[in-house]
């Protein structure tokens, strides 16, 4: 018996929308790919909104926990920016967040170095010897502080050292001219900038490790990792750091002096050579300071001194 008429039309049926099928399938596939390839042709940065052209120009996926939403390599310099729009208010909280540690980060140092310096007498700046040293806070607010070693006279005390403290900024600079414009040339200036480990960041860095001036020194403190920059070039601030790095043991002039020092029949000798070397320091500068030292008694044509102090 052989295939009735009905039954081969009844196939043939079958086999058309199978086909149908088949094709609307392919077409759903094709729109798909297509839809794909030119999402990835002209992407957007779900930040900014800028048109993204090559895959290196992006920065990363927002940092929402689940998110997919890329974010332009622009954007992404900005750690508030690192979200999508959708998410950007988390941004704008992290960034409230990271304010409030390098505040408090700062607020902490502010206190450590007011204790420091009333428990320890600092003695000296690459300037020069202080005689009699008189310590006082002159500002203590957040974003002003500022302390002030004098040099104690009879009816007077006259300032040598000028010590700021700020939070690091993207602003240091300008904040650092400020003071320096005003300055005091007698004055020594030690400017102080707090922060944590992400708000120091390279190009900052880059300026504390280059900064270089006669009448001041900058110290970059990274509180969260214990790190302190400064220019290390500068051989006599590279001595006067451990006064300011929450790690260092502070060392008065005596003591400084003691360690470039040798014993020759039993006296302490301070060669002038060997102390501008130390020192980074040129013969001349080094004999100015030296000569009005207390405690230094020179010893005529050999271009040194003698440490008298009682042990
Ligand atoms: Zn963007
Ligand atoms: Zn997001």
């Amino acid at each position: 018996m052989g295939i009735t008429k009905g039954t081969k039309k009844e196939l043939e049926e079958m086999k058309k929308r199978l086909e149908e099928e088949i094709k609307e399938k392919e077409r759903e596939a094709d729109e798909a790919l297509d839809k794909l390839l030119s999402k990835r042709k002209m992407d957007f940065c779900s930040r900014c909104g800028r048109k993204i052209s090559s895959a290196n120009e992006w920065g990363g996926k927002c940092l929402h926990e689940g998110c997919e939403e890329l974010v332009c390599l622009e954007c992404w310099g900005s750690e508030e920016k690192r979200y999508c729009i959708k998410h950007a208010k988390e941004g704008e909280r992290g960034k409230e967040a990271r304010e409030d540690e390098i505040k408090s980060f700062t607020l902490g140092y502010m206190d450590f170095i007011a204790e420091r310096l009333k428990k320890h007498k600092l003695d000296w700046s690459p300037k020069g010897f202080i005689s009699k040293v008189n310590v006082k806070v002159e500002r203590k607010r957040y974003k002003e502080f500022e302390m002030v070693v004098y040099e104690k006279h009879f009816f007077s005390k006259i300032p040598k050292i000028r010590i700021f403290v700020r939070p690091v900024s993207m602003g240091i600079e300008a904040e650092i001219n400020e003071i320096i414009e005003n300055a005091d040339e007698d004055v020594y200036h030690v400017i102080i900038f707090v922060g944590s480990t992400a708000s120091i960041k390279e190009d900052i860095k880059a300026f504390g490790e280059k900064f270089s001036s006669k009448n001041a020194c900058l110290f970059l403190i990274d509180m969260e990792s214990s790190k302190i920059y400064f220019n290390l070039n500068e051989k006599n601030v590279g001595k006067y750091a451990c006064w300011f790095d929450p790690k260092g043991v502070p060392k008065n002039f005596a003591e400084v002096l003691k360690e470039i020092s040798e014993s020759v029949a039993g006296e302490r000798v301070l060669d002038v050579k060997k102390f501008a070397e130390e020192m980074g320091m040129t013969h001349e500068e080094s004999f100015d300071m030296l000569k009005h030292v207390k405690f230094l008694e020179e010893v005529k044509g050999a271009e040194s001194f003698i440490i008298k102090l009682k042990d």
